[in-house]
């Protein structure tokens, strides 16, 4: 069940009050999967799948519709959810009506309740078989952090929104714990016979959800959901849809996974940040943030609110941050247009106070930073890192506190 208040899946959000714009880097953002890729990756496992393949073109799609017998669904492929509700799910009865729905779908903006208003470009479609839907289910695995285990979900109400399912009546979700690596047969059993399952297509389904807690486990995925995964007309059980998520620290272990990263759907800067060694994430204000440490970069975004604010990106230079870290960091807040006023709270422990000046001059002066700039340092060699600042000849405003140097930041960034 992704957590979509916030960005990443991965990111765990704050609730109520001033964090609720917090939230915590769990790892690193995890490698999204298209659903057409996530199909290929559960067939290997013996997850049976609908037959189809993608398509980049309209012409691609068209011979795709056509080997298929013309009786298809056309899928935009992007990394987010709810595209049936949003126009990018369409079923064909002809090879000519499979191409009228891929000129439309491929190209369009596709706006979906996990989209965001803006929008996501379709450029990848997946044309498939269609398939007698019977019975719409929801199955999902992903790591319960209370229990420390995998957990494998199932609800006889698939298809819709399972955050809607969840919020309106959690016990219609059911949950088995996996230990080790397994679905063990007794739980995928007690799931078949709770969601109602009928005996033609339950040995099926089993064989499924065990293939399915499979490929997460050896993926290294961090998510893996199927809504629906339907039971047909003729008594088969096939995953319709698929999402999957794989888990970024995991990545050098499967080159072929890593392989399916598809660069043109992630934020252009998160991508930049992570190829720069930075944690960064887009938020929506004006103050940018320029950070050393998870932690106080938390601290950093919450005393922005409290100061009236609104922080314009969760930044973690790391502990241990280069001179040139600091000029990505800063190059990267910089390109995020809505940032007015810079705060830069830096505490020097493990590097020393005047070594981060020094790399904030720099990089201060190789960019040409044009907007305010409000600066808290801490620790080992302060006095010094001061002097040189104050010797720079840059316009920064050094605040003697955080709270200080939040309420400049808010005020300047107007
Ligand atoms: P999502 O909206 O992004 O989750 O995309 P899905 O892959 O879940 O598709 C949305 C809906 O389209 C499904 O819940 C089905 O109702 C419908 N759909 C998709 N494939 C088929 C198919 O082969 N046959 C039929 N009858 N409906 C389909
Ligand atoms: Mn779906």
């Amino acid at each position: 069940m992704e957590l979509r208040y916030v960005r990443h899946p991965g990111y765990i959000g704050g609730s109520g009050g001033l964090s609720d714009f917090l939230i915590v880097p769990h790892g690193r953002v995890p490698m999204k999967l298209h659903e057409y890729q996530a199909k290929e990756v559960l067939r290997a496992y013996g997850v049976p799948t609908p037959r189809g393949s993608m398509a980049k073109t309209v012409a691609e799609a068209r011979s795709a519709a056509a080997d298929l017998g013309g009786k298809v669904v056309v899928k935009a492929q992007i990394h987010a959810g709810g595209r049936g509700k949003g126009g990018g799910v369409k079923l064909a009865h002809s090879v000519d009506e499979a191409e009228r729905h891929a000129a439309a779908i491929l190209g369009m903006t596709l706006v979906t309740h996990q989209t965001g208003p803006q929008g996501r470009l379709v450029q990848r479609l997946l044309v498939e078989e269609q398939l007698p839907i019977e019975r719409e289910i929801y199955l999902g695995i992903t790591l319960d952090r209370a229990l420390s285990r995998p957990v494998f979900m199932a609800s006889a109400q698939g298809g819709v929104e399972i955050e809607e399912v969840a919020a309106r009546d959690p016990s219609a979700i059911l949950r088995e714990a996996i230990d080790g690596a397994q679905l063990q047969g007794y739980q995928a059993r007690r799931l078949a016979f709770a969601l109602g399952i009928a005996p033609e297509a339950r040995a099926s389904a089993v064989q499924a959800m065990q293939a399915l807690a499979k490929a997460y486990d050896e993926s290294d995925a961090s998510l893996v959901e199927i809504n629906p995964f339907v039971l047909t007309t003729d008594g088969r059980a096939v995953a319709l849809d698929a999402k999957m998520d794989i888990d970024d620290n995991a990545l050098f272990r499967h080159p072929g996974l890593a392989e399916l990263r598809d660069l043109d759907e992630e934020e252009p800067l998160e991508t930049d940040a992570i190829d720069h060694g930075l944690n960064y994430i887009k938020l929506d204000g004006n103050v940018g943030c320029m950070v050393n440490g998870a932690g106080l970069a938390m601290a950093t975004m919450d005393i922005i609110q409290y100061a009236g604010g609104m922080p314009a990106n969760f930044l973690d230079v790391g502990g241990g941050a280069s001179k040139d870290q600091i000029k990505n960091g800063f190059r990267i807040i910089l390109s995020d247009p809505n940032v007015r006023a810079i705060m830069i709270n830096i505490f020097g422990g493990i590097l020393k106070v005047d070594v981060l000046a020094e790399g904030i001059v720099a990089a201060a002066q190789e960019l040409r930073i044009g907007v305010p700039m409000v600066l808290r340092l801490e620790g080992t060699n302060v006095e010094k890192g001061r002097e040189i600042l104050a010797d720079s000849g840059l316009d920064f405003i050094v605040a003697s506190d955080m709270k200080e140097a939040a309420q400049q930041a808010v005020a300047r960034a107007g």
